[in-house]
């Protein structure tokens, strides 16, 4: 059953949407947003990226048979020697790929290539490079290089039968279509991808190829945006540049809801705006206008916002200035976008660093700032504050290779502290 914002509002301790904790809106937003049902079946190679719609469970045993995990003879454990090397004659040849068949007499030993089906009875394989085959035909195996057992790669080992291969949630990368293919497996269920609108807000923005008229600046949100949500995979529609206009907003975010799961807007949601944005939202949705104790990124609108007789779409209204558009997307919409498509988010893996100067913190706010991250000559990592860090010098966030994460109840940073910091390869 869908709840209110209230409701939700209502279950978050120390709410307070005038300065609201990155954690708080986190877990908000974690609440509000529903998940995408449609599943379809596609061939795997279409699945890269995609999301895991129900557990895989293996319908076989992988690998199917004990095999050599190396290239050289296969032997009894119980025929190694205790006290000196160990002499077997060779009964035969094991190849990938073919059953070994005839039995091995005790005392013998088979030449063996990798991945061969072990024979009967054979349970320990000694790499060729430790052996010397004598002139009577006989190998020659010097003590203590395997103990039994050695080099055998165990039936089902990889994936037994009837467990889970691959769990629902899961994004699935190269090593997951990889492990399908090992299970004989053509297609998956995924679940279908999110659609995302989004569009700028500001009678100063210019498309790139009009004119930059005086006091304008050509939009660049609408690019970041873009390249961000490429990067989640979900279907994209940019709007374009929406006037301030009523009766354009009005039309701009009923399409876009009427079309997307989400609607992304940047501009038009600060306190001091004096544009219609906010009081559109409010009108054709249930919309709540947060001040984030947060920097850069302190307004953001959300909610759900309606087109009539049509589905809900999920709202963020994000600032406008170009790197609060990029760090609230990133701690906030990434893991919405993700948990919409079905996905289970992980974490974000994030480096410890030991900060070149000292950085001023208040604790009561959590702080994003553009950081180069490089390796210290003592081998760990150290990382420098890009230049400026005010929130619409998009440079630094294009000279940055991380963001450096100070925490809610940090305070003051000295040189060397160590300091959290999320690469920006981490960021899918
Ligand atoms: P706002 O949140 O609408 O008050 O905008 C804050 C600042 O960001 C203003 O300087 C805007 O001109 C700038 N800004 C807003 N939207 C964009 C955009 N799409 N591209 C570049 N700058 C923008
Ligand atoms: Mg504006």
């Amino acid at each position: 059953m869908t709840q209110t914002l209230d409701q939700i509002a209502s279950c978050i301790t120390g709410y307070d949407p005038n300065a609201l904790p990155v954690a708080q809106a986190q877990e908000f937003i974690a609440r509000l947003v529903p998940r995408v049902q449609a599943i379809e079946q596609v061939a795997i190679r279409q699945a890269l990226g995609r999301v895991l719609a129900r557990d895989v469970v293996s319908g076989i045993d992988v690998p199917s048979h004990d095999n050599s995990a190396m290239d050289g003879y296969a032997l009894r454990g119980m025929d190694l020697a205790d006290d000196g090397p160990t002499l077997l004659p060779v009964a035969g040849t094991g190849y990938a790929g073919q059953q070994f068949d005839g039995n091995v007499p005790l005392a013998h030993c088979v030449r063996i290539m990798t991945g061969a089906v072990m024979p009967d009875g054979l349970d320990t394989v000694v790499p060729q490079e430790f052996t010397t085959l004598l002139p009577d035909g006989r190998v020659n195996i010097p003590a203590g290089i395997v103990r039994t057992g050695d080099n055998r790669r165990l039936r089902g080992e990889d994936l037994a039968r009837g467990e889970a291969a691959l769990r629902a949630g899961r994004i699935l990368r190269p090593a997951d279509l990889g492990l399908l293919a090992s299970l004989g497996q053509a297609e998956v269920p995924v679940f279908r991808r999110l659609r995302v609108a989004f569009f700028s807000t500001g009678d100063e923005l210019r498309s790139i190829g009009e004119t930059l008229d005086e006091g304008c600046v050509y939009d660049s949100n609408r690019y970041t945006l873009w390249g961000m949500l490429q990067r989640l995979g979900v279907d994209v529609l940019d709007m374009g540049v929406v006037r301030d206009d009523p009766a354009a907003l009005r039309e701009a975010f009923s399409q876009a809801a009427a079309s997307a799961d989400a609607v992304i807007t940047s501009g038009g949601v600060s306190v001091g705006e004096a544009d219609h944005t906010k009081r559109i939202m409010a009108e054709l949705g249930e919309v709540l206008f947060w001040k984030i104790a947060m920097r850069p990124g302190r307004p953001m609108a959300i909610g759900r916002i309606g087109a009539a007789g049509g589905s809900d779409a999920i709202l963020f209204g994000l600032p406008g200035n170009p790197v609060a558009v990029m760090v609230t997307f990133y701690a906030f919409v990434r893991d919405a976008l993700l948990a919409m498509s079905g996905a289970t988010p992980e974490p974000l893996p994030m480096l410890r660093a030991a900060c070149a100067t000292g950085l001023r913190k208040k604790p009561g706010r959590t702080e994003y700032q553009r950081g180069i991250v490089s390796r210290a000559a003592d081998g760990g990592w150290q990382v420098a504050i890009t230049g400026s860090q005010g929130s619409g010098i998009l440079r630094s966030m294009s000279q940055a290779n991380g963001l450096v994460v100070l925490h809610h109840g940090q305070g003051h940073v000295d040189a060397g502290d160590l300091v959290d910091v999320i690469p920006f390869d981490a960021l899918v």
